[in-house]
């Protein structure tokens, strides 16, 4: 560099000897500056007005340090000759004349003028689209910190169906890191089972957009690499991005949900006390049997069971011990009959048995035998052995009639016979019995 102090000529740059180019220069949008020494030789009217000069002279002669921000002004220590090196363009602030302070990028190029080595500095103002970077970067990082935070899991996929982000609550759901699942088929979150089904899906008309299932909660089997598989609620919706569709789903393991559902259909269908189907659930299987029954030409029995002398268990242990003895026969009850059949409990001590697929109406005595000898081994309720014994009514389909109202009442009068007989016994239905007009 040289040693010299003293200003070039302005002679040096006279616009008529350098023509053209500098007349662009004159023009250019950008700052430019030609430095000796680090002395400012000559500055284009664009570099005046960014740094805020009234006049050339304002600016002529003065070091390129005072417009650099205090906080870049060490970088420039390396001198113009080492930066001009970088060949690129630098990310920097300046400080104009009246102290307004500027994102600029700043390109040095060394030049020899006369026997002088000059740089020629060019400086483009990045402040306002370092501002709206810094807009998109802030908007960019509150996005991910929605993502990052809220319940749901988030995922992207494109018309592919490969998945493009992956949140962390979808990194929950599904036991998957978002390093492992982006890149994947959406279809790799299902269970194997399914994927082939949720292919032709995804093919046929998530991918066209034209699915019902856009914009709408739907349940989905999802799969979890530890727990395995698991119901999950999912809403896909779609997004054009230039020329390309994107598609977003937003998912929720609903295993909870699903599980508190069952809860209540159960309660809503079963006894609390020995866990068998009640009353409710009970007339729904009767018609469904008769149904496939008439379909299929097979018979049915339905049995009426009313245990015998229950009540003094009741009174003279306690209620507590009543309810051990009702589970205890409820257990009993179950271990007699066929997968197939059908035992419920519908009153305090009355049980029925409903005999299923029969090709005759002969089981139905054998199984109430069985129904009485289930009960001759004493039941232990209260350190005491509880003896019971059960009055038994039967009514068949389709002999004794095809309704289920009536083949109800008919089984509970054929019991009912069978109590004001003696007890601990069981009998089929026949007509006499509502002539005579036992109940
Ligand atoms: P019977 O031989 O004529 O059938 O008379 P029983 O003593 O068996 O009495 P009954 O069938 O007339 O009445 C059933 C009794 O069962 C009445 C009620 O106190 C009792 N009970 C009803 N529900 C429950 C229950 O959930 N738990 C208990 N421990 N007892 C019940
Ligand atoms: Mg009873």
């Amino acid at each position: 560099m040289a040693e010299t102090e003293t200003v070039v000529q302005p002679e040096a740059f006279d616009l008529s000897q350098t023509g053209w180019a500098m007349r662009l220069v004159e023009k250019a949008s950008n700052l430019f500056t030609v430095c000796v020494n680090d002395r400012i030789q000559y500055m284009n009217p664009a570099g005046r007005e960014l740094l805020g000069a009234k006049s050339p002279i304002d600016v002529l002669g003065a070091e390129l340090l005072n417009y650099i921000h205090e906080d870049y002004k060490e970088f420039l220590s390396f001198g113009l000759g080492v930066l001009a090196e970088e060949g690129d363009f630098i990310p920097l602030k300046l400080v104009t004349i009246d102290g307004r302070s500027l994102d600029v990028k700043l390109l040095i190029n060394a030049v020899q003028i006369g026997t002088s080595e000059a740089f020629i500095v060019e400086v483009q103002d990045i402040t306002a689209y370092k501002r709206a970077s810094e807009a998109v970067q802030d908007r960019e990082h509150r996005i991910k910190s929605i993502l990052n935070t809220v319940s749901e899991g988030i995922i992207t996929f494109d018309a592919d169906g490969t998945i493009q982000t992956f949140n962390p609550a979808a990194e929950t759901v599904f036991a998957l890191t978002a390093k492992e699942a982006i890149g994947l088929h959406i279809e790799e979150l299902m269970p194997k089972e399914t994927r082939a089904k949720y292919r032709r899906i995804f093919e046929r008309k998530i991918s066209q957009g034209t699915s019902k299932m856009m914009g709408r909660p739907i349940e989905f089997e999802g799969y979890n690499r530890t727990k395995g598989e698991f119901p999950m609620e999912m809403t896909v919706s779609s997004t054009q991005v230039g020329s390309d569709r994107m598609f977003t789903a937003v998912l929720r393991d609903i295993t909870e949900r699903v599980q508190t559902v069952e809860r209540i259909r159960h309660l809503a269908h079963h006894d609390t006390l020995t866990g068998l189907p009640n009353r409710h659930l009970f007339k729904d299987r009767l018609l469904h049997a008769i149904k496939l029954s008439k379909r299929y030409d097979k018979c049915l029995v339905l049995m009426f069971i009313d245990l015998d002398k229950f009540k003094p268990i009741n009174d003279t242990l306690g209620h507590d011990a009543g309810d051990v003895v009702l589970i205890e026969v409820a257990r009993r009850f179950k271990n007699i009959i066929r997968e197939s059949d059908t035992v419920a409990r519908i009153g305090g001590d009355e049980f029925v048995i409903l005999l299923e697929e029969l090709d005759t109406v002969e089981s139905g005595p054998v199984v109430a035998q069985k129904v009485l000898d289930c009960l001759k081994e004493p039941i232990m309720a209260s350190g005491q052995d509880c003896y019971l014994g059960a009055s038994i009514g039967m009514a068949c389909f389709p002999e004794d009639t095809m309704d289920a109202e009536v083949l109800m009442r008919y089984a509970d009068e054929a019991m009912y016979a069978v109590k004001t007989s003696g007890r601990n016994g069981f009998k089929s239905y026949d007509s006499t019995l509502s002539v005579l007009g036992t109940k």
